[in-house]
């Protein structure tokens, strides 16, 4: 069976990528892996939807028992990909989408290679200040912080195969569906397994006692 694509996005926090890649998720087959976390439920979000929220004994425990495909602090918190999940859709052969910060996907792209990585920027940083802005739940000084924070990450951004601006959230999103699909349509090592199935087709149509 052809494995699914692990797809991976990242980006600096108030980018937007979670409404972007929520938006793709709608759009596509793509499973959404659900990450692990140490920190605390905002508003709004619910457990094993958003994250799974747990205490840092499980986490380290978790860590302990292999149990991360990657895993980091962010912002004094830990998060973790669980492995399980992921591994076994895409040997199922279904997407998996993980939108986890700069550090894990870099970890994951030393494991997986073969996966997508997409970094998705604020068009500019005035409107990426703005938006931090508008969520209302950041001091200045912490606003200044990760703005400063999220220009070191964008040096990293040529270790990403991909870079989206997020300027409209369904635009971005049509860049992300464009993405999987022009990946599904990649000359693989697997593309001579087609061409054997062809081969074997017409074989049989010349000789139809075979
Ligand atoms: P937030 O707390 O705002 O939901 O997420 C903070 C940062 O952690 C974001 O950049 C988000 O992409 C990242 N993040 C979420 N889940 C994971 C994960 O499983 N692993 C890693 N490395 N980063 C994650």
């Amino acid at each position: 069976m052809k494995k699914g694509l692990l797809f991976v996005v990242s980006g600096p926090s108030g980018t937007g990528k979670g409404t972007v890649c929520g938006e793709f998720v709608r759009r596509t087959e793509i499973s959404l892996s659900v990450s692990m976390t140490t920190r605390k439920p905002r508003p709004g979000e619910t457990d094993g939807k958003d994250y799974y929220f747990v205490s840092e004994e499980l986490f380290l425990k978790t860590v302990s028992n292999d149990g991360f495909l990657e895993y980091a602090k962010v912002y004094d918190h830990y998060y973790g990909t669980p492995k399980a999940p992921v591994t076994t859709k895409l040997a199922a052969g279904t997407d998996v989408l993980l939108e986890i910060d700069t550090q894990g996907a870099l970890d994951v792209r030393r494991e997986w290679p073969e996966g997508i990585f997409v970094y998705i920027l604020p068009p500019s940083m005035r409107e990426l200040r703005r938006r931090i802005e508008g969520r209302g739940t950041e001091s200045r000084e912490a606003i200044d912080l990760r703005l400063g924070e999220s220009l070191k990450e964008m040096e990293r951004i040529d270790q990403y195969d991909y870079c989206v601006i997020n300027a409209r959230a369904q635009e971005a999103a049509d860049s992300l569906t464009a993405i999987l699909r022009a990946e599904h349509a990649r000359v693989g090592h697997d593309i001579h397994e087609t061409i054997r199935a062809y081969k074997e087709e017409i074989r049989c149509y010349t000789h139809p006692s075979i």
